[in-house]
């Protein structure tokens, strides 16, 4: 099953993507057309939305915006692939390395990136979405507290990102437009459990990665995160970034004005932005 988020109302997404239904009429009120509202009432919604056969709407991909647009928390993990964590020069963590992205820079799928510097980097994630509230969660159980999962871009600024000491992780990932997610979550039953992740770059690849290489797998985390503060139905989890970053090459490499980025994840979909200059 696959939800998106048009104008600020939940849709339920044909299986081919073309198409799609609003939940709250479709549901006469009973769902939505709140997304927050749809995470929290998941297990009757996803029961209900699973059952949808009716896609009377077309879609447009750039009508969309993140699937979970108002989180109460949004968890980054850094250095989760090993490949990523050598290219950076530091050693395998022995604990997730967690910061935020917080909720202003979020953006739909398909859109222009403003770069507010000329080092702004690349970071294709796959993002979690909560669907159960999760408090003190043992791995075992991590995958039952999971409503999808979907398509992110952890953008950011490096400069701004390694300023100061310790670094500000979380700031210079926040600019405005740096947390794109889309175009929509699909449900973990549709999916395989090892997913290709792959980033280009005016059509030239430059990351290729499978999630089945994470440390720290989703149900790890969610037993790591909830095991300080409870994850809460909606709660964003951008889960790491595989080799192939521009920052860490030599030279380094960033965004230009008019490079297009394409962020694809197997049996999920594919975003698209455009770098633009600040007008
Ligand atoms: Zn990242």
């Amino acid at each position: 099953m696959r939800i998106a988020v048009r104008a600020g109302r939940t849709v339920v997404i044909s299986p081919d993507g073309a198409n799609c239904v609003d939940v709250a009429k479709a549901s006469d009120g009973a769902f939505g057309p709140d997304p927050r509202a749809v995470y929290w009432a998941w297990d009757a919604f996803s029961a209900w939305a699973a059952c949808v056969q009716d896609f009377g709407e077309p879609l447009l991909i750039e009508e969309l915006g993140p699937p979970s647009p108002d989180p109460r928390q949004v968890f980054a993990i850094g250095l989760n692939y090993r490949d990523h964590v050598l290219e950076s020069g530091l050693q395998i963590p022995a604990s997730p390395s967690v910061f935020t992205k917080f909720t202003g820079s979020f953006a739909g799928p398909v859109g222009d990136l403003v770069l507010p510097a000329g080092t702004v980097d690349w970071e294709a994630e796959l993002v979690v979405i909560i669907g159960r509230e999760a408090d003190r969660v043992a791995a075992g159980d991590g995958w039952s507290h999971v409503a999808g999962l979907t398509v992110g871009q952890d953008y950011s600024e490096r400069a701004l990102q390694l300023a100061g000491s310790p670094p500000q992780f979380s700031l210079g990932k926040s600019y405005r437009g740096f947390a794109p997610q889309g175009p929509w979550l699909v449900t973990p039953d549709e999916l395989p459990s090892s997913l290709t992740i792959t980033c280009t770059i005016n059509g030239e690849t430059v990351q290729h990665g499978d999630t089945s290489q994470l440390i720290f797998g989703i149900p790890e985390l969610v037993e790591r995160l909830s095991a300080v503060v409870p994850l809460y139905p909606g709660d964003v989890i951008f889960t790491g970034t595989p080799a192939g970053v521009g920052g860490t090459r030599t030279p380094p490499r960033f965004l230009r004005p008019g490079d297009v980025v394409e962020t694809t994840i197997e049996g999920i979909g594919t975003m698209r932005q455009r770098c633009v200059e600040p007008s």
